[in-house]
């Protein structure tokens, strides 16, 4: 068996060459075209100067092109970073360095911050519908070359433990971290997710959860691709939308977190949504009522499961409706291992008394932090990675979350780390102290708050703030919420107390 995932996508293309790979609004993609184009695009970045393991980083929204430059950049033996696109210059600037990516492809709504990082940084900039500016290249000069190597045709080899992604993550400490994530891990996240809940090639799965996300990457494309099934590409969640192209295209495996399952039951429209089979929850918890709801209104099951960045998405499942409990995330997939652990590492009984960090052992989890050796021996600990979340093992061996020990805000979906906004905040002159925290919001799940003190004498508006943060942060990530106090609450080591802001 070959742990290539530029493989996984021949293997599907060859059985099924007709097939959509994706259903996209202005024509659909079939896996011989996914299949060519990706060839096309490998080529391209040969062309452009690039070598295996070189690093790609694509800010595209879901559509075809991503899917195309993703397997592209897998068939040249190189590794595909992601990343948001909301993400500002100084962001985009961020990953570009840290990454030490060669090649930076985005689309024309990011072109002017887009341009600015590409001119900062001088990796060479590719835009999707053709230059903006001088300097800047089109998409399109990335394919056309249909050749085959002579040596190892057109996958090169790779090795199951090279990187395939990077995907940055927060994890406890500061800004954003890439996440190695090689083509075995990624294969076997794929591979088990999709046969725990029965992937079939004549599926079609829902694809709007965000590409550049590993919940998007890996339990859509990926799995998608491996079982020869089809992904209904969608930019933009919508309910109204999403439902007509639920109907549309037959879909029959939605994959969402809990804000979108929960939008999903306002569509109030006359539907025939038979083809509808299964829905997966994940990336926050999933109110018991919510999942109930759903399954009344859409008739089939809801399958929570959990998972990290860092564990190539998905970790532990809830299998079936046989053996699911609600409120649970299940129990470790197939191959790996979770336990609950004390702060010294040290096992603890099963039974809701007893809760600890959630701790995973298993064949999806990341190889390491990029460049980061301190950061990876501190997530790895005994072999085991400390996955940051709080939660208890009951007595049949299913596993619940009590909260998360990271102070990682979740706001509609998107990953807000308050240690980044923090940063920002710190660094006007005005403020002497800054925290944010999360605060429960019905609509976006949670929503960013800061709580600031400020120099004496300083002028400083709540709006003033805002329109500040917004400069330097992506529009999902800038505090909606300021709150003035004298002085922040610390500890005795000085360290801010969260939990009693957020009390
Ligand atoms: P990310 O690295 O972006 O995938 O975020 C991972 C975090 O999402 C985990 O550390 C958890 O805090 C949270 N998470 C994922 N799945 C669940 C779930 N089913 N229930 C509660 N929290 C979850």
């Amino acid at each position: 068996m070959s742990f290539n995932l530029a493989v996984m996508l021949r293997e599907s293309a060859t059985s099924t060459p007709d097939k959509p790979a994706a259903y996209w609004a202005a024509g659909d993609l079939t896996y011989a075209d996914l299949d060519r184009c990706s060839t096309e695009f490998a080529n391209g970045l040969r062309a452009a100067g690039l070598s295996i393991g070189d690093v790609v980083c694509a800010q595209l929204p879901n559509c075809p092109e991503f899917l195309i430059a993703y397997f592209g950049t897998l068939k040249a033996g190189m590794t595909f970073l992601p990343i948001n696109p909301l993400l500002t210059a100084p962001e985009v600037i961020y990953h570009l360095e840290d990454s030490h990516s060669k090649l930076f492809l985005a689309f024309p709504m990011v072109a002017v911050s887009a341009g600015e990082a590409s001119a900062s940084t001088g990796v060479p900039l590719y835009l999707l519908g053709g230059a903006a500016a001088p300097g800047q290249h089109g998409y399109d000069e990335l394919l056309g070359d249909t050749s085959v190597h002579p040596v190892y045709g057109d996958i090169a080899p790779t090795k199951p433990e090279s990187t395939a992604v990077l995907v940055y993550t927060s994890g406890t400490t500061g800004k954003p971290k890439g996440a190695m994530l090689s083509h075995f891990q990624l294969y076997s996240g794929c591979d088990i997710t999709g046969n725990l809940f029965g992937m079939r090639a004549d599926d079609v799965g829902l694809g709007v959860l965000p590409f550049f996300h590993v919940f998007g990457l890996c339990t859509v494309i990926n799995t998608c691709i491996r079982f020869g099934a089809s992904i209904v590409v969608i930019p933009r969640f919508e309910v109204a939308a999403v439902m007509d192209a639920v109907e549309k295209y037959r879909v029959s495996v939605v994959s969402g977190v809990p804000t979108m399952l929960q939008a999903m039951l306002s569509d109030t429209q006359e539907r025939d949504l038979g083809a509808l089979r299964v829905a997966i929850s994940g990336g926050a918890s999933l109110p018991g009522a919510v999942m109930a709801q759903f399954e009344e209104k859409f008739k089939i099951w809801v399958l929570e499961g959990y998972g990290l960045t860092e564990t190539s998405a998905v970790a532990a499942f809830n299998r079936s409706l046989e053996e699911r409990k609600v409120l649970s995330i299940g129990v470790p997939m197939w191959g790996a291992d979770m336990r609950i652990v004390d702060a010294e590492g040290v096992e603890l009984p099963r039974g809701p008394e007893n809760v600890g960090e959630i701790v995973i052992r298993g064949p999806s989890v990341m190889t390491g932090y990029l460049g980061r050796p301190e950061a990876t021996a501190e997530a790895f600990k005994d072999g085991w990675f400390h996955s940051g979340d709080l939660g208890y093992r009951d007595e049949d061996g299913y596993f619940f979350i009590v909260d998360r020990s990271k102070d990682l805000i979740i706001r509609g979906g998107y990953n807000v780390y308050p240690r980044e906004i923090e940063e920002v905040l710190f660094a006007h002159p005005q403020i002497a102290e800054a925290a944010v925290i999360g605060k429960p919001d019905e609509r976006l799940g949670e929503e960013v708050v800061a709580v600031i003190s400020l120099v004496p004498d300083a002028q400083l508006t709540a709006e003033d703030i805002v329109a500040y943060t917004k400069t330097q942060l992506a529009a999902y990530k800038y505090p909606r919420e300021i709150r003035f106090v004298t002085e922040l609450p610390k500890g005795p080591t000085g360290k801010i107390l969260k939990t009693e802001l957020r009390d």
